[in-house]
C-alpha cells in the first residue's frame, strides 16, 4: 500500500480477468477506487494492460452487487433477505437433511477459477472434510482439465513449461486454437514484439484470427483446420517430422522413455498418417502443412501456444498429448524460447487446479487413491478422507437427474451460462434440493437457487491468483468487503456450522497451511511473495527458493518424457444432410467469459451483443444478408444470433462467442465430452442456420 496523504492511497492488486495476470495500481481516494493503472514492475504485464483490466473495477461497484443474504424455501417463491447468520444456518441445516437422508455423496461443491488460491483451497476442504466427500470439481472441468491430463501423462506436470518472457527468446511459434489478441491481450502485444523482430509464425485455427494477417505480424502458414480435426492434424505434422529426419535424436535418447518413442515413431510414420492422407479430413493443404513442419522443426527454438481451442474437443487430451510429442520430438523444452504454454482463459485456473480442485487430486497434484498423501492430508485436517474419487461436474448434473445427487454449493460460477447443453444443466439444478450459489451478482444459477451468499469483488480480497506461467502473485485488499464477510470468511462460517470447526485469522495462514500441505509450494508465503516484488512461479520450495521459471530443464518431472499415440478418433459432431454447419466458439477483446463482469462496465460500448459469423457462399446460400437475425439450431436445441457476414470464417464453419445470456450459445453446445476428463467440446457443434428476419 503506497499513501499519497489526504486520504489518497493506491494499492498494488492482480486483475481478475485472464490468465495472463496483470499487476496494477488501484489509486483510491478513501473508499472509492479513481483509477487502475497497470503496474510497470509487475513480472507478467511490465507496465502493460488491456481494455478488459483497465476498467474491471467498474463491475466490482456496480449497483447490481448483491449485498445481502437471502433463502428461499423453494425456487418459485421470493427471496427472503436475511442475516449472515440466518443464511449460513439454513444452508447447513439443508446440507445435513439432505445427506441424512440420501447419503454422504448426494451432496457436492463447485470451486471458482475467479477465487483466490485461499478461497479455492478452503471450498476443496470444506467437501472433503466438513462433507466427508471428494465430489468436488472446478469450473477447470470445462476449459484445460484435458492440459492438466495430457501435460501430466507426457512431461509429469500440469502446467505450461515457461515464463511469458521466453518468447523474446523463440524463433518460430505455433499458436494453436488460441485468439491472444482478444483473450490474452498483453501477452499478444509480447508475441508480436518478437514477431516484428523476425521469429516465424505458424497459426492453427478453424477462422483467420488477428495474428494470420495482422499488419507487420502476417502469419507465415495459415492451417485453417476444420473443426474436430486438430489430432489428425498434429498427427500428419509429427509424420514429416519423423519421416524427414526432422526428430532432434539427441535430445530424445537422452531425455525420453526409449520404448515409447519407437512406438510413436512407428504409428506417426504410417502412411495413413500422411499430410496427404489426411488432407481430406482436416481440410488442410498437405503442402502448407509440409512446409510448416519443416520450418517448426529447422527454425530454432520452437515454442507453442495453445488455448481452448485445442482442449474443448472429444479429443481434447489427445491433441494436447500431440502438442507436448511435437516439442519433445523437435527438442524443444527445458529452455529459453521453447516450451509447450496453455493459455489459461481465467485469472486463476492454473490455480483452482492446483489447489486440490479436481475430484480425484488433493492440492499438489496428488492422488486422492494414494494412502501416504491421505494420510498426511487425514493428520493436518484432523478427519478421515475418502479413497475414491468424487463425482465431477458433468457426473454431478447426471447424478441429479437420476436422483442421487441432491445439494450443491457453487462458489463464482455460474453454470448455467457457462456449461453446455443449458437445457441439461438446468433440469439437473431443478432437481436439487439445496443449491447454495455464493456469487457477486444474481447469475443464472442462481434462478434456481435456495441460499444466496453474496461474493466478494477481487479488490474486496486478500490473497493469491496463479496465472498462466505459474506465478503466484499477490491480489491485495483493496476496500473492505461490501457484503460484510470476504468469500473465504463466508467458507469457513459455514464449515463451522456443519461442525468441522474451520479458523483463521487471515488469508496469509491459510497459504501457509498449503505450503506445510504440498511440496512444489512449500518455500510460499506472503512474505515471501513481498520479498520477490509480489510474484513467484511454483515450484518453489526448498530447491527453488526464488521459484521456477523454467520447467523440465535437465530432466522432465516425471523422469523420461513419455510419448504417447495420438490416434485421431471423428467426433460424433460432423455436418450431416440436417446439420450441415459446424459452429466453433471463442471470444471477443472487450468481454470476458459469460460477460457478468464486462456487461457491467464501460466495455459493452465496444459490444453489446454476441454475432453469429457466417461466411459469404453460406450465407448466399440461405439468403441471409449483414445484419440479418439467424436461427441455429442443434441437436441440443436453438438460439437466435444476428448474422455478421465476413472471410474470417471458411465455407461450412460458423462461429460466435458466449459473453451475452440472451444469445445464450451454450444453449446449442452439447454433451459431448473429452474422453479423459469431461471436458465438454463447445469446439464442435454440428448446426443448421435459417433466416429469421432483416433488421
Ligand atoms: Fe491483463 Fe488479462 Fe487483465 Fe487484460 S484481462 S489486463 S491481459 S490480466
Amino acid at each position: 500500500v503506497i499513501d499519497m496523504g489526504q486520504s489518497e492511497h493506491s494499492v498494488i492488486t492482480t486483475c481478475a480477468y485472464c490468465g495472463v495476470g496483470c499487476a496494477f495500481k488501484a489509486e483510491m481516494k478513501g473508499q472509492e477506487v479513481v483509477r487502475m493503472v497497470p503496474w510497470k514492475d509487475g513480472k507478467a504485464n511490465h507496465g502493460h494492460s488491456c481494455v478488459k483490466g483497465r476498467f474491471a473495477w467498474g463491475y466490482a461497484t456496480h449497483q447490481d452487487r448483491m449485498l445481502k443474504p437471502m433463502i428461499r424455501s423453494d425456487i418459485s417463491q421470493p427471496w427472503r433477505e436475511v442475516s449472515w447468520d440466518e443464511a449460513i444456518g439454513y444452508a447447513a441445516s439443508e446440507l445435513k437433511r439432505i445427506q441424512s437422508k440420501y447419503g454422504r455423496d448426494s451432496i457436492g461443491g463447485i470451486t471458482s477459477s475467479r477465487c483466490t488460491n485461499e478461497e479455492t483451497y478452503l471450498v476443496q476442504k470444506l467437501v472433503r472434510a466438513a462433507f466427508g466427500t471428494n465430489n468436488v470439481d472446478t469450473c477447470a472441468r470445462v476449459c484445460h482439465s484435458p492440459t492438466g491430463y495430457g501435460l501430466k501423462t507426457t512431461l509429469g506436470e500440469s502446467a505450461g513449461t515457461q515464463t511469458f518472457d521466453s518468447v523474446m527468446h523463440t524463433d518460430v511459434i505455433i499458436i494453436m486454437g488460441a485468439n491472444p489478441s482478444a483473450a490474452h491481450p498483453v501477452f499478444a502485444s509480447r508475441l508480436k514484439r518478437r514477431l516484428r523482430e523476425g521469429a516465424k509464425l505458424i497459426v492453427i485455427d478453424p477462422r483467420q484470427i488477428e495474428f494470420v494477417n495482422a499488419p507487420h505480424v502476417k502469419a507465415d502458414y495459415h492451417l485453417p483446420v476444420r473443426p474436430g480435426t486438430n489430432t489428425a492434424l498434429l498427427t500428419s505434422m509429427a509424420h514429416v517430422i519423423a519421416t524427414e529426419g526432422l526428430v532432434d535424436e539427441a535430445f530424445v535418447a537422452e531425455r525420453c522413455e526409449a520404448p515409447a518413442f519407437q512406438q510413436w515413431r512407428d504409428f506417426v510414420s504410417r502412411p495413413e498418417n500422411s499430410p496427404e492422407a489426411m488432407e481430406d479430413v482436416t481440410g488442410v493443404s498437405a503442402l502448407d502443412l509440409r512446409a510448416a513442419a519443416r520450418l517448426f522443426a529447422t527454425h530454432g527454438n520452437g515454442s507453442i501456444y495453445y488455448g481452448l481451442g485445442v482442449t474443448e474437443h472429444s479429443q481434447g487430451s489427445t491433441t494436447v498429448m500431440a502438442i507436448a510429442n511435437l516439442a519433445m520430438a523437435t527438442g524443444n523444452l527445458g529452455r529459453e524460447g521453447v516450451g509447450v504454454n496453455p493459455l489459461r482463459g481465467q485469472n486463476n485456473v492454473q490455480g483452482s487446479c492446483d489447489m486440490g480442485s479436481f475430484p480425484h487430486e488433493l492440492p499438489g497434484y496428488r492422488h486422492i487413491s494414494d494412502d501416504t498423501v491421505r494420510a498426511q492430508f487425514e493428520q493436518d485436517w484432523g478427519v478421515k478422507l475418502q479413497p475414491e474419487p468424487g463425482l465431477r461436474i458433468p457426473n454431478m448434473f447426471d447424478a441429479a437427474i437420476s436422483g442421487s445427487f441432491k445439494g450443491l454449493y457453487c462458489q463464482g460460477e455460474d453454470i448455467v451460462q457457462s456449461d453446455p447443453n443449458t437445457q441439461h444443466v438446468a433440469k439437473a439444478l431443478a432437481s436439487m434440493e439445496c443449491i447454495i450459489v455464493q456469487d457477486i451478482f444474481l447469475n443464472e444459477t442462481a434462478k434456481y437457487a435456495h441460499v444466496f451468499l453474496p461474493g466478494s469483488s477481487f479488490l474486496e480480497k486478500d490473497g493469491t491468483f496463479t496465472n498462466a506461467e505459474r506465478r503466484i502473485s499477490r491480489v491485495r485488499q483493496v476496500m473492505q468487503p461490501k457484503a460484510g464477510l470476504a468469500d473465504w470468511e463466508v467458507t469457513c462460517a459455514l464449515s463451522n456450522a456443519l461442525g468441522y470447526p474451520m479458523n483463521y485469522s487471515h488469508p496469509s495462514q491459510i497459504m501457509d497451511e498449503i505450503a506445510r500441505l504440498t511440496p512444489t509450494f512449500s518455500g510460499v508465503s506472503f512474505k515471501k511473495i513481498d520479498e520477490l516484488g509480489g510474484s513467484v512461479q511454483w515450484p518453489c520450495n526448498a530447491e527453488a527458493p526464488d521459484g521456477t521459471p523454467i520447467m523440465h530443464v535437465d530432466e522432465f518431472v516425471r523422469g523420461k518424457g513419455r510419448f504417447m499415440i495420438t490416434k485421431y478418433v471423428p467426433s460424433d459432431e460432423r455436418s450431416t444432410r440436417k446439420y450441415p454447419l459446424l459452429l466453433t466458439t471463442g471470444r471477443i477483446l472487450s468481454q470476458y467469459n459469460v460477460g457478468a463482469q464486462t456487461r457491467r462496465t464501460p466495455n459493452v460500448l465496444w459490444h453489446s451483443e454476441d454475432v453469429l459469423e457466417m461466411h459469404p457462399h453460406d450465407a448466399e446460400d440461405r439468403g441471409i444478408r449483414h445484419g440479418d437475425m439467424v436461427a441455429i439450431q442443434s441437436r441440443a436445441g436453438e438460439t437466435v444470433l444476428r448474422a455478421d457476414i465476413t472471410e474470417r470464417v471458411q465455407p461450412g464453419v460458423v462461429y460466435t462467442t458466449f459473453h451475452f445470456p440472451e444469445s445464450g450459445a451454450n444453449v446449442v453446445t452439447t454433451d459431448n465430452t473429452d474422453w479423459a476428463t469431461d471436458c465438454p467440446e463447445y469446439k464442435v457443434t454440428a448446426v443448421q442456420a435459417r433466416l429469421v428476419s432483416e433488421p
